[in-house]
């Protein structure tokens, strides 16, 4: 996590560790952000302040024959946690169905989010790292607790409305897409399951773009959100991890997300 690494003690203290169990150990990643409060928004001064602190790392765990990488933790966010504390998203936030704007969560449709992304991921591919992880928050449900789901804010219901060729209120819309059609398929709730889940594959392929374009040997590797939430709408993770190779030879990695940190109890 990252104040850990920012500690040139601590970072040291870990190396031994490491050291001492070199056999258990074939790549160490450097997590972008800790857990808790610092789990959020970054200002892309905050992102290049670390990035240099993590070239330093990087470049320390190589001289002692670490593979090392970078996991990003936040890209759009997962939950609204301790946002009084916070440095407020300086666009539009994830929009739920009711109107309510979520503080730390970004809508993946804003413009000047997606030249974020583009910029803290090419800052992160300029440490050198072998492999860049993208996290579980990208996704676009779960986001607790100012909104669970979305984006229903205006920019995405007019890029919906160009999409299906029909206007959409954000009211009218939720009505639609929880209309129970069984058994048919809802074609409301299909367009829109594809309109979020085409969202999260683009900015998969801007992810890759933005890595490579510094750097085309870094690996990138993909977390799935747990299996129990998928149908929360079409998590299509073939289409998201295949987002990230840049050609048909290239290898890609992809891990389990949503808490499934343990074999013995992974759910
Ligand atoms: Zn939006």
């Amino acid at each position: 996590m990252y104040t850990a690494v920012e500690d040139e003690q601590k970072t040291e203290q870990l190396i031994e560790l490491l050291k001492s169990n070199r056999t258990a150990v074939d790549d160490v990643w450097i997590f972008t952000e800790n857990d808790g409060q610092d789990f959020r928004y970054v200002p892309i001064a905050e992102v290049r302040r670390r990035a240099a602190f993590i070239a330093r790392r990087i470049r320390r765990l190589r001289e002692e024959g670490f593979g090392a990488s970078i996991n990003v933790l936040n890209t759009i966010g997962h939950s609204d946690y301790a946002d009084p504390f916070l440095v407020p998203l300086p666009w539009g936030g994830i929009t739920g169905p009711d109107g309510a704007v979520s503080t730390c969560c970004s809508c993946p449709r804003e413009p000047a989010f997606l030249n974020y992304v583009r910029e803290k991921y090419t800052a992160f591919a300029g440490c050198d790292p072998d492999w860049i992880w993208v996290d579980d928050d990208v996704r676009m449900f779960a986001h607790y607790w100012n909104v669970m789901h979305g984006c229903f804010c205006d920019l995405c219901l007019t890029e919906f409305t160009r999409r299906t060729g029909k206007e959409w209120k954000r009211e009218e819309l939720y009505a639609a897409i929880v209309r129970n059609d069984y058994p048919a398929i809802n074609p409301d709730r299909d367009a829109w399951m594809h309109f979020l889940s085409d969202q999260i594959v683009e900015i998969h392929s801007l992810i890759r773009e933005a890595v490579h374009s510094v750097n085309p040997r870094i690996g990138l590797g993909g977390m799935n959100t747990r299996f129990s939430a998928q149908s929360a709408y079409y998590s299509r993770f073939p289409d998201r991890f295949e987002a990230l190779r840049s050609s048909p030879d290239r290898e890609i990695r992809v891990r389990p997300g949503g808490g499934a940190f343990t074999d013995e109890r992974p759910h």
